[in-house]
C-alpha cells in the first residue's frame, strides 16, 4: 500500500520518529500527552500511523491560542476571510487525487467515492466564498417615530468539530469552511480512525495560511485524541459551538455537556434512511438508486438506505431484481478499479453486522442475500462482506436501530399512508425518499402529513446530498443543519440594533415613565 500521497501532502514531515504530532495549531505542534494509539487501514488491517491522544490538559494551552486568534479573525473583512477560503479550495483542487488517496487508505471508500468526498470540499469552498459576501441581516421598522431598527451577523467565536470516520474530510469541510468566512477558528477533533485525514486537510490549509500573514495560523487548529478529549471539548467554555457528527450514543453525551453550560450543539448523528417504492415507481429507475444507496460506501454512510418499504403488489419481483443485482457488485479492495463495494471499517463492525443479522433472523427475518465475509480476491486482514438483503416485518425491533453495515430491510404496505407511517415509526429522522409517478404521493410524502425527515427525496435514493442544500435530520439525528442553505446562521451570533435619530426618547409600547 503506497504512501507516498501523504509525502506529496508533506504529511510525513509532522512526525517525530514514528509518532505523528497530535497538537497542531500552526504555532505549536507537539506530540500528545496521553496513551499511545495506532490508525489501521481498513484495507488490510496495517497500521498506517501511531499517535499520543492529546490530553484535556494540552486543550487548555490550544484554548489560550483559539481565543487570541478569534480576536484577530473576527476584525478582518469576511470577503478577505472569504480570499482564505477560495485558496484553501484551490490547494484541495491541487491536491485532489492525493487526498482522495489518504480518504481510501484511512476510510477504505473506493476511489471514485474519495474524490467525490475532496470535491465537496471543493465545492463547499466556492459556496463558502460567495457567502463571505452574504452574511447580511434585515432592517426591520420601527414602531417608535426617529428610530431606525437592524440585525447584524457577528463572528461567534472558537467553533470545535468533532468527527466521525466515515466522512473523515467533508464534515469538516462543511463546518470550516463555512465557520472561516463567519470568523470564528476551528479547532478539529477527527475520528481516531481517520487521524491523517486531518493532518492532511491541516497541511493543506496552512500551506495557505503561510502566505497570508494577516490570518492566524490557528484559525485551522487540530487536536488527534480519544473519547476523553472529545468530552473536555464539549465541556471547554472556549467553544460557544461544538459541532459533532457521529453515533446517537455521542451525540447524547455531547448534547448534554454543551447544554449544560449553555453552550450550542450542531449535532448530525445516526440515521435509519428509508425508501418508499410505490406500485407506480418507474422501477428501472428505482433499482439504481437502491443499490447505490444501500451498498454504495459498505453500507457505512449516515445517509444509506437501510429500510425499503415496498407496496405488496411488486415487492417479490423488486426483490428478485435486487438479489441479482447484488449478486454482480464486484466487493473488493477499494484502490483497485472496477471494485464498489471496499471493506468495513474494522472487526467491531463486521461483529456488529453479524449480530444484526442473528437478531433480525431470531426475530422473523430472512436473509434473502448476502452478508457472509469475502475473503477471496480480496486483501488479506480487511472486514469485506457481501451486501446483505433481509425481508422481515416493518415492527420488528432490528429493524428500528441503525446497524452502520450494508444490510438493508424489505417491509411492505398496502396503503400509501401506511407507507408513511412506517417510514417515520423509527427514532432516527435524517434521509428518506419515495420513488413514484404519482404527483399526489410525491406531494403527500413531501407535505405536513408526509416524511418527518430532515431530508426527503423524490425518485432519487436517499445518500449523496447537493453541498447546496442545508444538511441534516430530526429526532434522533440531532437537529442540526449543515453546509447550504442558511446553515451559516449556526456560525455567527446575530445582534439587533435599534438607532435613535431624533431629539426624543419615546419608550417602546407608548409606555410613559416619568
Ligand atoms: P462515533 O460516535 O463512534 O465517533 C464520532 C466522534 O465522536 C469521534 O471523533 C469520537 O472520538 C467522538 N466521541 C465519541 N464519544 C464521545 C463523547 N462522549 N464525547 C465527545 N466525543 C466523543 O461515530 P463513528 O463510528 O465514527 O461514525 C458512525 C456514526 O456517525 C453513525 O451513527 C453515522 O450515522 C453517524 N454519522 C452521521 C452523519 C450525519 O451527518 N448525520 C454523518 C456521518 C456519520
Amino acid at each position: 500500500m503506497s504512501l507516498t500521497c501523504l509525502e506529496t501532502l508533506g504529511v510525513n514531515t509532522l512526525k517525530q520518529g514514528d509518532t505523528f504530532y497530535s497538537v497542531l495549531t500552526g504555532n505549536t505542534v507537539a506530540l500528545g500527552e496521553g496513551s499511545t494509539f495506532s490508525a489501521h487501514s481498513p484495507i488490510d488491517g496495517a497500521t498506517l500511523s501511531t499517535f499520543n491522544n492529546a490530553t484535556p490538559a494540552q486543550l487548555d494551552k490550544v484554548n489560550a491560542e483559539l481565543k487570541d486568534a478569534f480576536k484577530v479573525l473576527r476584525t478582518i473583512p469576511a470577503p478577505r476571510r472569504g480570499e482564505l477560503v477560495r485558496r484553501i479550495g484551490d490547494e484541495a483542487r491541487k491536491y485532489k487525487n492525493e487526498l482522495a488517496q489518504v480518504i481510501s487508505l484511512e476510510a477504505g471508500k473506493i476511489v471514485p467515492e474519495a474524490l467525490g468526498e475532496v470535491q465537496e470540499w471543493i465545492d463547499v469552498c466556492d459556496f463558502a466564498v460567495g457567502q463571505s459576501r452574504m452574511l447580511h441581516g434585515l432592517s426591520i421598522v420601527s414602531e417608535r417615530p426617529g428610530h431606525r431598527m437592524m440585525e447584524q451577523w457577528h463572528p461567534l467565536g472558537p467553533v470545535a468539530v468533532i468527527t466521525a470516520f466515515n466522512f473523515p474530510m467533508a464534515v469538516w469541510a462543511w463546518n470550516a469552511m463555512l465557520g472561516l468566512v463567519c470568523g470564528d477558528p476551528i479547532l478539529l477533533k477527527p475520528s481516531e480512525k481517520a487521524p491523517l485525514c486531518a493532518l492532511a486537510m491541516y497541511q493543506i490549509a496552512q500551506n495557505v495560511i503561510a502566505d497570508m500573514p494577516d490570518i492566524p495560523k490557528a484559525v485551522v487548529s487540530v487536536m488527534i485524541g480519544d473519547r476523553d478529549l472529545g468530552e473536555a471539548i464539549a465541556a471547554s467554555e472556549t467553544f460557544p459551538l461544538v459541532s459533532a457528527t457521529g453515533s446517537t450514543v455521542m451525540g447524547r453525551a455531547v448534547a448534554k455537556t454543551v447544554a449544560g453550560r449553555l453552550g450550542r450543539s450542531l449535532l448530525e448523528l445516526g440515521g435509519n434512511n428509508a425508501m418508499i417504492v410505490s406500485d407506480t415507481a418507474d422501477l428501472d429507475l428505482a433499482l439504481r438508486a437502491i443499490v447505490f444507496s444501500a451498498a454504495g460506501t459498505a453500507g457505512q454512510r449516515c445517509t444509506t438506505l437501510r429500510r425499503l418499504i415496498t407496496h405488496e403488489s411488486i415487492v417479490d419481483g423488486l426483490v428478485e431484481r435486487l438479489a441479482k443485482s447484488y449478486g454482480s457488485l464486484r466487493v473488493g479492495s477499494p484502490i483497485v478499479e472496477g471494485n464498489l463495494v471496499g471493506p468495513l471499517i474494522d472487526e467491531g463492525s463486521f461483529n456488529r453486522m453479524q449480530a444484526a443479522l442473528d437478531t433480525a433472523k431470531k426475530q422473523g427475518g430472512e436473509i434473502v442475500c448476502g452478508g457472509e465475509r469475502v475473503t477471496e480476491g480480496v486483501p488479506a486482514g480487511g472486514f469485506y462482506v457481501r451486501p446483505a438483503i433481509v425481508r422481515i416485518a416493518h415492527d420488528a425491533p432490528i429493524v428500528h436501530e441503525e446497524t452502520f453495515a450494508p444490510i438493508m430491510y424489505v417491509l411492505t404496505y398496502k396503503t400509501f399512508e401506511e407507507a408513511i407511517e412506517i417510514q417515520n415509526e423509527v427514532p432516527q429522522g435524517l434521509s428518506s425518499a419515495v420513488f413514484t409517478e404519482s404527483m399526489r404521493e410525491a406531494e403527500l410524502f413531501m407535505s405536513p402529513a408526509g416524511s418527518d425527515c430532515g431530508i426527503a427525496n423524490v425518485n432519487i435514493g436517499t445518500s449523496g446530498a447537493e453541498i447546496g442544500g442545508a444538511f441534516g435530520g430530526e429526532k434522533e439525528t440531532g437537529g442540526g443543519r449543515e453546509s447550504g442553505s442558511d446553515a451559516w446562521r449556526n456560525y455567527m451570533r446575530r445582534t439587533t440594533n435599534t438607532v435613535n435619530y431624533g431629539g426624543d426618547l419615546p419608550l417602546a409600547q407608548g409606555i410613559v415613565f416619568e
